[in-house]
């Protein structure tokens, strides 16, 4: 696909101009291939072979590649470029233990702080998680869901330092997703588990909160662990 039928270029115009737009363009798309998994772990992501397919220089499309370094969604291999980043099972499981007291945390936090508004964003969440789960709707969708729901209780708990950190486990956890989510059944238990987190932050019960999030989450990591044949303790 070309980038470039999308993007205004001026003729004869300052090239650099265009070069922010088209990178994040480019970012945009590579990354939304590697959360699709269109583009499998491993993938090399070569400068020249993808400014080529999107039809753009260089440049912005070496920038989008550097965004997706930086952001732990492709990885620098020596004499060899970049390439989608591989996650190992084991680095995942770790990462599930990691979000457990956080996001318990944030749900803990959240419980005290949530307004009238709040409560209302919550409800329309989860009546978009239950439709998900009763139509054909692809593992992305579900994904986005998810992330979303997880995102909107860390800037509920309004603790920027959660929050971030929070964050920056997303890009790597959500590629995980596609394959948690694409059985039903667990996409059916998690969607349970998010009315449970839900139930009690409306309740304003901090307690419950903290413990329904943090099952969410331990429950999360042992099914990813069965799925890959992975113990899980
Ligand atoms: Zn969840």
């Amino acid at each position: 696909m070309s980038l470039r039928s999308v993007v205004v270029v001026h003729p004869g115009g300052d090239d650099a101009a265009n070069c922010g737009s088209l990178a994040d363009r480019a970012y945009e798309e590579l990354r939304q291939r590697i959360l699709d998994s269109g583009f499998e772990p491993g993938t090399a992501l070569s400068v020249p072979a993808l400014a080529r397919e999107l039809e753009i220089s260089r440049s912005p499309v070496r920038e989008a590649v550097q965004r997706l370094i930086h952001e732990g969604l492709a990885t620098h291999v020596p004499n060899r470029g970049a390439e989608v980043a591989r996650l190992e099972i084991s680095e995942l499981i770790e990462i599930y233990e990691v979000k457990e007291p956080l996001l318990g945390l944030a749900a803990r936090l959240a419980a005290t702080r949530l307004t009238e508004v709040d409560v209302d964003a919550l409800k329309a969440m989860m009546d978009e998680q239950d439709a998900a789960l009763t139509g054909d709707t692809p593992e992305s969708r579900f994904m986005e869901l998810d992330v979303a729901f997880h995102g909107f209780i860390a800037d509920v708990a309004a603790n920027e330092t959660l929050r971030r950190t929070v964050a920056s486990f997303e890009n790597k956890t959500s590629r995980a997703f596609p394959s948690g989510w694409s059985n039903r059944e667990y996409a059916r238990l998690s969607v349970e588990e998010h009315h449970a987190i839900t139930d009690a932050l409306i309740a304003g019960d901090a307690d419950a909160a903290e413990r329904a999030s943090c099952a969410h989450v331990r429950k999360v990591r042992i099914r990813l662990a069965r799925r890959h044949g992975e113990p899980h303790t």
